[in-house]
C-alpha cells in the first residue's frame, strides 16, 4: 500500500476514521497514518489506573454519535458495538442532598422541577418532538440553510442567545442547574452565545436519543471502524507524527485530521497569505484537567436518583457554575470548578473488576495550565457524595499541558480543538464555501476544528470526505457505508486481546508493512502508550 494509496488520512480520531470509512466506502485504497502509539485520538478506551479498570481516555458520553447521520449510516450495532444507556441521562446534584434528574422522558423530567415544570416542557418537548431535526441541523456542514421544522424554529430562536439569557425563564435552582451544567460543555462563559444553543443540542438529545456509553468503552467503536477500513483492503499506521505535508506518501487525496496549527506547521510557506492569517487568528478555548479514578465501591452521592446517572454536572447552581466559567475564562483555576463527570459502570458494570468502579471526571482550566487539580475535583465530588475519597484505590491524573502533550489537535488542552463562538461555530476554521477544501489541490482538512466542531459523530470527517470524493474522483453521491464496507463484529475486549487490526509503523521491519497489534501482554497501546511520563498515576490501596 505504501505509494499506491488513493487516498492519506494523517490522524485516526473519529473524524480521521470517519473520513477513511467514506472513501473505503467509495471503493478508494486508504492509508491512515497515526502519530500516537495507538490509533482512536479522542475515542480511546485504556487501562488507566490498575488492572481490570478500563477507562475511557477521552469521549465517554455519546448522545452526539447516537444522533449523528454519519454512525447511523455506518451502523455501529451490527459491527458489534452496543449503547449502554443508564437509567438516569444526567443528573445536577445540589447541596443538602437534591438534586434535578433528566430521564429519557421530557414530562417525567418536568415533573420533578416544580414550579419550572412547564417552562422546561415548553423548552424541551418541541425538540424532543422533531426526533433527529436538531441534531441533523447542528450536525451539519453549515453551508446551507436546513429544511424547516418547527423544532429547528423553535431551537433557532434560542440557541444564538447566551445560557444566562435563557436561564430567566426558570426560578429553581434545579432547572437553572441543569441549564448551566449542559451550556457549560460549551467551555465558554456561560454569559456568552451560544452557550444557549449547546445546552439545548445536548438537552433534546437526552430525550431522543439518550446519552450511552459505549459497552465495553468507547474504543470499541474506533474498533469497528478500523475493522472496516482494513475489511476494504485500507490500512492504519501507527506511532508516525507527519510534520510536514513532504514527509507523505504521494496520493491524490490527502485528508488531515489536524489542529490548523499543526496545519500550518506542516504546509510552512505554501499557503496563500489571506488564508494562512485566517489560521493563525484561529481562537482556542480553555483546557481541562481530566482525574480518572478506580473505585472500590459505587459513588456514595447523597441523592438516590444520581446514583443511576451516567453523566453528572457538579459545581452548584447556575450562579456558581456561571463564577467558576467566568473564572477560567480570566486565565484563573477556580477553587470550586464546574466538574464533569461519567459513571460508565452504572450502565456498563463490566468496566471494572466485579463490585470494583470506573469513574471519568474533569474541569475546565486557563489554555496551557500545568496544574494538577485532582484535590478540587474530589472536593467537588466529596461534597455530593460524602466518603467518596475512602473509596479511591488508583488515580490517573492529566492536566493540560498533558493533554496537549498526548495529542496535539488539543492545543492548549483545548478538547473542542477551537473556541466554539458563534464566529467559529459557523465558519471553522476560516470563512470560506467549502470549509474542508484548502488552498492546496487534494488536500482537505478533516479534523474538529472544521464544521460541526467538538464530539463523536464523525461529520467533519465524512464531508470532508464527500467533498475530496466530488472534487479528486469525480463521486457524487455518497456512498453506501452499509454496503460498501465488510461489517464484522469484533470479539473480546478492545485492546485487551491480540488484535485482529494490521497496524503497520515505523518499528516494523521494512518501515511500512504491516505488523500484528499486541494487547497488554504485548506491545498495544495500553503498554506503548505514547509519552507516558506525562500524566500521572498514583496508586493507595484503600
Ligand atoms: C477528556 C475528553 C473528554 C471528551 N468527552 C467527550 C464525550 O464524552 N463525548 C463526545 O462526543 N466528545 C468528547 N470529547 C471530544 C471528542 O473526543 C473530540 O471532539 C473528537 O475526538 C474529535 O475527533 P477528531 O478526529 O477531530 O480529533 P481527535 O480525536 O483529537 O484525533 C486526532 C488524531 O490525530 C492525530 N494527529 C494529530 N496530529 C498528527 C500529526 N501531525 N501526525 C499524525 N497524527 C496526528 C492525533 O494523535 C489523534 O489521534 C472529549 C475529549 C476529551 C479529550
Amino acid at each position: 500500500m505504501p505509494g499506491d494509496a488513493d487516498a492519506v488520512v494523517v490522524g485516526s480520531g473519529p473524524n480521521g476514521l470517519a473520513a477513511a470509512v467514506t472513501l473505503a466506502a467509495a471503493g478508494l485504497r486508504v492509508q491512515v497514518i497515526e502519530g500516537a502509539a495507538g490509533p482512536g485520538g479522542g475515542c480511546r478506551t485504556e487501562e488507566l489506573t490498575l488492572p481490570g479498570f478500563r477507562h475511557d481516555v477521552c469521549s465517554a458520553a455519546h448522545p452526539l454519535a447516537l444522533a449523528s447521520p454519519f454512525f447511523r449510516r455506518f451502523g455501529p450495532a451490527a459491527r458489534g458495538v452496543r449503547f449502554a444507556h443508564p437509567e438516569v441521562v444526567y443528573a445536577h446534584p445540589l447541596d443538602g442532598g437534591r438534586a434535578a434528574v433528566v430521564t429519557r422522558s421530557v414530562a417525567d423530567t418536568a415533573a420533578l422541577l416544580g414550579r419550572d415544570a412547564r417552562a422546561y416542557r415548553r423548552l424541551m418537548q418541541p425538540l424532543s418532538d422533531g426526533g433527529n431535526a436538531v441534531a441533523d441541523a447542528v450536525l451539519s456542514s453549515m453551508r446551507r440553510p436546513p429544511r424547516y421544522s418547527g423544532a429547528l424554529a423553535s431551537y433557532a430562536r434560542l440557541a444564538r442567545r447566551s445560557a444566562a439569557a435563557v436561564a430567566g425563564r426558570f426560578h429553581t435552582d434545579e432547572a437553572r442547574g441543569l441549564l448551566a451544567g449542559a451550556a457549560a460543555h460549551a467551555m465558554l462563559p456561560l454569559t456568552e452565545p451560544p452557550s444557549a444553543g449547546v445546552a439545548l443540542l445536548l438537552g433534546s438529545l437526552a430525550h431522543t436519543v439518550g446519552w450511552p456509553v459505549v459497552a465495553g468503552g468507547s474504543g470499541r467503536l474506533t474498533d469497528a471502524m478500523i475493522d472496516a477500513i482494513i475489511g476494504a483492503g485500507g490500512q492504519v499506521e501507527t506511532g508516525r507524527w507527519v510534520r510536514s505535508l513532504a514527509d507523505l506518501p504521494r496520493a491524490p487525496a490527502t485528508l488531515l485530521d489536524v489542529s490548523p496549527r499543526a496545519f500550518l506547521a506542516m504546509t510552512g510557506e505554501r499557503l496563500p497569505t489571506r488564508y494562512r492569517d485566517a489560521l493563525a487568528g484561529f481562537r482556542y478555548g480553555p483546557g481541562i484537567c481530566k482525574v480518572d479514578f478506580a473505585l472500590s465501591g459505587p459513588v456514595p452521592w447523597q441523592n438516590d436518583a444520581a446514583r443511576q446517572a451516567g453523566t453528572l454536572h457538579l459545581g452548584g447552581g447556575f450562579e456558581e457554575i456561571a463564577a467558576a466559567e467566568a473564572a477560567v475564562a480570566r486565565g484563573e483555576h477556580p477553587d470550586s470548578p464546574y466538574v464533569l463527570v461519567v459513571q460508565a459502570c452504572v450502565a456498563d458494570p463490566d468496566r471494572a473488576p466485579r463490585d470494583r468502579h470506573t469513574l471519568w471526571a474533569y474541569c475546565h482550566v486557563p489554555s496551557g495550565s500545568t496544574v494538577d487539580m485532582t484535590a478540587r475535583i474530589e472536593a467537588q465530588i466529596e461534597r455530593f457524595a460524602p466518603g467518596f475519597t475512602d473509596l479511591v484505590l488508583a488515580r490517573h491524573t492529566r492536566t493540560a499541558a498533558q493533554e496537549e502533550a498526548e495529542n496535539p489537535n488539543y492545543v492548549g488542552g483545548d478538547i473542542a480543538c477551537g473556541r466554539q463562538t458563534v464566529r467559529q461555530v459557523l465558519a471553522r476554521p476560516a470563512v470560506r464555501w467549502n470549509p474542508y477544501r484548502t488552498p492546496l489541490r487534494g488536500v482537505y482538512l478533516c479534523s474538529s476544528a472544521t464544521p460541526p466542531g467538538p464530539g463523536v459523530h464523525g461529520r467533519c470527517g465524512e464531508l470532508a470526505a464527500l467533498a475530496a470524493l466530488r472534487d479528486v474522483f469525480g463521486v457524487r453521491e455518497p456512498p453506501d457505508l452499509a454496503a460498501g464496507l465488510p461489517g464484522l463484529p469484533r470479539r473480546g475486549p478492545a485492546y485487551s486481546a491480540t488484535q485482529s487490526v494490521m497496524i503497520a509503523g515505523p518499528a516494523s521491519p521494512g518501515g511500512g508493512r504491516s505488523r500484528r497489534l499486541a494487547g497488554p501482554g504485548g506491545s498495544g497501546p495500553d503498554r506503548n502508550r505514547p509519552r507516558s511520563s506525562a500524566s500521572t498515576v498514583t496508586v493507595s490501596w484503600g
